[in-house]
C-alpha cells in the first residue's frame, strides 16, 4: 500500500492473467474509515492479503463504503465478501450492478446454442466450438462473490465527498456498460479504471449478449468527457503505473484505434469473416481461450466501420457473415 496523494492509497493485488498481471484498487482515507475503490478477483489469497492491510495499515479504522468502477471480477470480485466482512454499501452504476448482477445468476453448465451460433457464423470452426462448449458457461459467476442484492447508485456529474474531498464520477461507455471514473477535483488525481490506461488498450468487444452491438463508437466517444481535465491531471489506471500526460494519451488511444480501423478496412475487400481477419489485427499466435475475445475486439471494430457506412455485412448460403467494402469506401478509395 503506497500513499500517491494525501489520504489516497494504491493497494496492488494479483492477478492470473498473463499480461496483466496485478490490478490496482485504492484506499481512501474517509474520516473514521476508509472508502475503498474496486476489490480483486475472487480468490482466498486476495481476502487474505486485504486481512493482512486492515490488520496492518489501517489503523484500526473500519471500511466503511465499497465504490466499483465496472463489473468485471477482477473490479468487483470481492465486493461481495467485503460489503459483508464490514457490513457496508456498495456503490457503483445501476448499468455495472445490474450487469454484474445478471450474469452472476446466469450462470448455466450447458453453453446456450445462440452462443455457439454466435461465434460459428463469425468464422470460429467446430474443433474450437467444441472446446469452448467444454469450458461451460459459468465462469463469470466463479470470479466474483456473490453481489450484493442491494445496492447504492451512482450517477454521470454525481459529486461524491471523500475525507473532505470532493470526487466527480464521469460514466463513459465502450470497455463496460456504464464505467464509473472518480475525478478527485482537489487532488488533481482521476480514477480511470479500465477506461483509460498507460500501456495497453482497454478492451473493448462485441458479445453474444448484444450481437448487433457497437462499443467501440460508444469508447470513442467517451474519449472527449475527459479532455476538460488539467494536464497535470495524476491519472491512476487499473493496470500498470499512475501517471501524467493524460491528453496525450487520449490522443494515442484515438490514434490506435484509427490505425487499427485503416488497417481491417483494407482487409475486408471482397468479403471476409471476422475469424479471418484476425492476423490483420494479432500478430502472435493467439490461444483457444483468447481467441474468442479477440474475435469481439475484431467485431467492435468491424462494427463501427459497417456503422459508418463503410462495410456492408452479408450472409452466404453457409450461414456465415462475412464484411466488404461499402460501394461508397471504394469511391472514396
Ligand atoms: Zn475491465
Amino acid at each position: 500500500m503506497l500513499e500517491v496523494a494525501p489520504g489516497l492509497h494504491w493497494v496492488r493485488m494479483p492477478i492470473p492473467i498473463p499480461g496483466l498481471d496485478f490490478i490496482n484498487l485504492w484506499a481512501i482515507e474517509d474520516g473514521a474509515g476508509w472508502t475503498l475503490v474496486d476489490t480483486g478477483l475472487r480468490s482466498r489469497a486476495i481476502q487474505d492479503h486485504w486481512e493482512t492491510i486492515f490488520a496492518n495499515r489501517f489503523g484500526g479504522r473500519p471500511v466503511t463504503r465499497v465504490i466499483c468502477t465496472h463489473f468485471h471480477p477482477d473490479h468487483l470480485g470481492q465486493a461481495g465478501w467485503l460489503c459483508r466482512r464490514w457490513n457496508v454499501p456498495l456503490w457503483m452504476t445501476l448499468g455495472e450492478w445490474s450487469f454484474g448482477r445478471m450474469l452472476a445468476l446466469d450462470a448455466v453448465e450447458t453453453v446456450p446454442e445462440e452462443v455457439i451460433g454466435f461465434y460459428r457464423q463469425h468464422g470460429i470452426g467446430e474443433d474450437l466450438l467444441e472446446k469452448f462448449r467444454a469450458r461451460g458457461f459459468n465462469n463469470f459467476a466463479k470470479g466474483v462473490t456473490e453481489i450484493p442484492r442491494a445496492f447504492r447508485r451512482i450517477c454521470d456529474g454525481e459529486r461524491i465527498e471523500i475525507g473532505g474531498r470532493a470526487f466527480r464520477v464521469i460514466v463513459a461507455r465502450g470497455h463496460a456498460p456504464e464505467h464509473a471514473c472518480l475525478y478527485g477535483e482537489d487532488l488533481g488525481v482521476l480514477i480511470s479504471g479500465d477506461q483509460i490506461l498507460p500501456r495497453i488498450t482497454p478492451h473493448i468487444g462485441v458479445y453474444p449478449g448484444e450481437p448487433e452491438a457497437n462499443p467501440l463508437a460508444q469508447y470513442l466517444d467517451s474519449l472527449p468527457l475527459f479532455e476538460g481535465l488539467p494536464e497535470n491531471t495524476l491519472v491512476l489506471p487499473s493496470h500498470g503505473d499512475p501517471f501524467r500526460g493524460l491528453h496525450a494519451r487520449l490522443a494515442q488511444l484515438a490514434h490506435h484505434h484509427d490505425h487499427r480501423l485503416l488497417a481491417l478496412l483494407a482487409a475486408c475487400g471482397e468479403g471476409v469473416t471476422a475469424r479471418e481477419l484476425l492476423p490483420v489485427l494479432f500478430r502472435r499466435e493467439l490461444d483457444d481461450r483468447s481467441i474468442f475475445m479477440a474475435l469481439g475486439e475484431a467485431l467492435a471494430h468491424l462494427h463501427l466501420l459497417e456503422c459508418s457506412g463503410k462495410l456492408t455485412r452479408t450472409r452466404g448460403s453457409d450461414g456465415m457473415i462475412r464484411f466488404r467494402r461499402s460501394a461508397r469506401s471504394e469511391a472514396a478509395a
